[in-house]
């Protein structure tokens, strides 16, 4: 790998070792049998993405057509170990633990406690939480929420793994209650790619199905670690390098899941032996994507011009895309010193990543958070549009646009209506179908629903899943944001963080888990989620719930809105909640793409939704594709500072930490860990395993976390790496991507201290 500043450090003993192979397989074999109920689960994890089993509440990686009897990657088996987990979470435990103490513990450690098992009300001035009856639990709420002086002091908050039904429900009565202020999620991961896109090929979502994988020559991995955050993506990748195709990362940190993969279900895998997956490897500076993709395009059009007309595909530009000319000319004026200086790359690894794109007839460009939350997240976002449009690689076969989202549903929740700015069109739809007025005006999303409860304009905080509160940037204003609420409301299968930083009264209301049976009307039930690659399918638990208390998410919202709503509603909630059918019979009136919802959705791999833009009917403004032009980003860092991006481990997912290690880094029992180039480490006098103090600048404000381990990393020099969530103290709330307003988690100045 290239370092401009000298030979990068050596490489750690085994740190190239592939991954996954037979480790992966005792992972897997330990998470799934360390507890009682071991065959329960075995029996679970074979239903796992199977046709008639249940969507994996992972990550959003799509299934094949051919399903395995295995068919998980050992970060889905630990999902399921951790939901079908035999501990329960019940009125017992919370007599013994009272807030106060709950707070000194660790995220893992109340994660660990296991399902929580009945509704639990927090009453204001009480430290600890009692047991509430569902029906007074939604009493509460509705006194509560009725007694604001307007429904825009509500926030009503979604995390990516709830189904189609109950996001479609939850707008439903969100809007109903007369408010649009539905943050959620993707509001931090995927937002920057949500704004992007549709200007510019006229849809939010990706354009390649899991087959296009089969067909490509080249795939770009720019800003994304699928190896602890896509494992199954790897065996897509494996078989695609069999085939010869040629794959560039584009990534500050030397991933090992980007190096090579032992296919732990095949002999040889097992055996450790690994496929090399990087053809080429970039390890740009944190927040140099633009000018990455700037370098790269450039050589492009260099070919280009020493051999006009054989390089790029003029066809398709004259006939589906505009503003060619203003781009290229735009690119002409950007110095190849001022690429390498922001990218902390050479041109002649640029070069090399544009000959293997021109080499390909057909590219797909797959991108996740290192690309979507930084400042330039939107530009990062559209400069690979740009690349991808040179040579015509959107809307034909083997190529296209791969945002590859990080939760279940999340883009199935943002296509239910789960947005803080719908489009019009969708409320003209949604009131004509329920027979109402729904709001017009824009609501808050993540970063503005924060503000908002700690200006005191929000006074009421109801979450559909998740772990805001450890989500979230800015931990600590965050977390003084919610407890000066009146009322916190977790809807949730598992005890965290977000039960115990909480308002002056709080409710947990605890839901079924995808594993389980759903029974309503005396019927099972299944409900329906999206992948990131537009397929709606079925999703259906199997297991008896964990306990004869819960409620699945539809019934808890239609039982909420039915009391809250009283005497103002003409939605038959209940019976919507007893059969997702009439749910789904809605949903086909509202949801362009969902005709015939019930039908569609039964068949065996259910349907895609297709967008105009995978037939090169792109629907933008101009009916084309748009090039466009974006300012070269320039980051100056004082000395002593360092670029910090924010990574997960191999052992958790999103704010769920599942061990302290992170085999695929070679960190064992840690998370206030901080990765920096050796020879930073050197210079700035640190140790291995010394512990620092982190600082972030922003603004002139600091913020601060103490009691890092320093740990030497293949990485560029002046970028550091940290762990999310236990960095997101040092993320302020103000340091927001432009236009999409997602935390630049990614990218944050930092300046590193011993500790004292
Ligand atoms: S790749 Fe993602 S969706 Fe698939 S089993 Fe693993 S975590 Fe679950």
């Amino acid at each position: 790998m290239h370092d401009p500043e000298g030979k990068r450090s050596e490489q750690r003993p085994g740190r190239e070792r592939p991954v996954a192979g037979l480790t992966a397989l005792g992972e897997t074999a330990r998470h799934t049998l360390r507890v009682p109920g071991a065959l329960r689960r075995v029996r679970t994890l074979l239903q796992l993405n199977q046709v008639r089993g249940f969507d994996c509440p992972g990550c959003a990686w799509p299934d094949p057509e051919e399903r395995s009897r295995a068919e998980f990657c050992e970060n889905g088996a630990k999902h399921v170990a951790h939901e079908a987990t035999p501990r329960r979470v019940t009125r017992k435990f919370f007599s013994r633990w009272p807030l106060s103490k709950l707070k000194d513990q660790s995220d893992h450690w109340l994660e660990q406690q296991g399902r929580l098992a009945e509704p639990m009300l927090k009453r204001r001035g009480s430290d600890r939480y009692e047991p509430v009856s569902w029906e007074d639990a939604f009493q509460h709420i509705a006194g509560v929420l009725r007694q604001l002086d307007s429904p825009n002091e509500a926030l009503f908050y979604t995390s990516g793994r709830t189904s189609n039904e109950a996001a479609f429900l939850y707008q439903l009565f969100v809007r109903q209650f007369g408010t649009n202020n539905l943050p959620d999620c993707s509001n931090m991961c995927h937002e920057s790619t949500s704004t992007a896109l549709p200007e510019v090929v006229g849809t939010g979502k990706g354009t390649v199905g899991l087959a296009d994988f089969d067909r490509a020559d080249a795939i770009f991995l720019i800003g994304q670690n699928p190896g602890s955050n896509h494992p199954r993506m790897l065996t897509s990748l494996q078989s695609a390098k069999r085939r010869g195709c040629r794959i560039v990362s584009i990534n500050p940190l030397r991933e090992r899941g980007l190096v090579s993969f032992a296919h732990p279900k095949e002999l040889r895998g097992l055996l450790g032996k690994g496929t090399l997956i990087s053809d080429l490897f970039l390890q740009l500076r944190v927040g140099g994507d633009v000018a990455v993709l700037k370098g790269i395009m450039k050589a492009v059009l260099e070919a280009e011009e020493r051999a006009p007309g054989s390089v790029l595909d003029g066809s398709f530009i004259r006939e589906y895309t505009t503003g060619f000319e203003a781009f290229r000319k735009a690119l002409q004026t950007v110095r190849w010193e001022d690429v390498e200086a922001q990218s902390g790359l050479l041109r002649g690894e640029m070069r090399q990543a544009a000959e293997i794109y021109v080499g390909a007839e057909r590219v797909i460009a797959c991108w996740a958070m290192g690309i979507t939350q930084h400042k330039h997240a939107v530009s990062n976002v559209q400069e690979i549009v740009n690349l991808m449009l040179l040579r015509g690689n959107i809307g034909k076969e083997g190529a296209g646009l791969c945002p590859v989202r990080g939760h279940s549903n999340v883009q199935g929740d943002r296509t239910m209506g789960i947005c803080e700015k719908p489009p019009s069109e969708f409320l003209e739809r949604l009131g004509k179908e329920f027979g109402f007025e729904p709001p017009q005006e824009h609501g808050l999303n993540t970063v503005g629903a924060i503000r908002a409860l700690a200006e005191g304009q929000a006074k009421v905080f109801i979450a559909l899943g998740g772990n805001f509160v450890a989500a979230t940037p800015d931990t600590h204003y965050t977390a003084n944001a919610v407890r000066s609420c009146r009322l916190t409301v977790q809807i949730s299968t598992m005890l965290n963080r977000s039960h115990v930083v909480v308002g002056e009264e709080a409710l947990i209301l605890p839901c079924l888990g995808r594993t389980e049976r759903d029974m309503q009307g005396g019927r099972p039930q299944f409900v329906t989620v999206e992948n990131s690659m537009c397929v709606v399918h079925r999703s259906q638990g199997h297991l008896a719930p964990a306990s004869k208390h819960l409620r699945s998410e539809p019934a808890i919202i239609a039982g909420l809105a039915e009391t809250v709503l009283k005497g103002r509603t003409k939605v038959p909630w209940k019976a919507l909640a007893r059969d997702y059918d009439r749910i789904r019979e809605h949903i086909a009136h509202v949801v362009r793409g969902f005709e015939n919802f019930n039908r569609a959705v039964r068949a065996p791999h259910g349907f895609v939704l297709q967008s105009g833009a995978c037939s090169r009917a792109f629907e933008t403004a101009s009916g084309r594709a748009h090039f466009s032009v974006h300012p070269l980003p320039r980051q100056t860092l004082e000395p002593g500072q360092y670029l910090m991006t924010t990574i997960r481990s191999h052992d958790q997912f999103n704010t769920t930490i599942y061990s302290f290690d992170d085999r695929y880094r070679g960190v064992r029992g840690h998370r206030r860990v901080v990765f920096l180039h050796p020879t930073d480490m050197a210079e700035a006098g640190l140790e291995e395993n010394q512990l620092v103090d982190l600082a972030s600048h922003f603004q002139g404000e600091i913020r601060t976390v103490a009691g890092f381990r320093a740990i030497p990393f293949d990485l560029p020099r002046r970028c550091a790496a940290t762990y999310f969530p236990e960095a997101n103290p040092l993320v302020p709330i103000g340091s927001i991507a432009d236009r999409s307003h997602t935390p630049t988690y990614k990218s944050i100045v930092i300046t590193i201290s011993p500790s004292s």
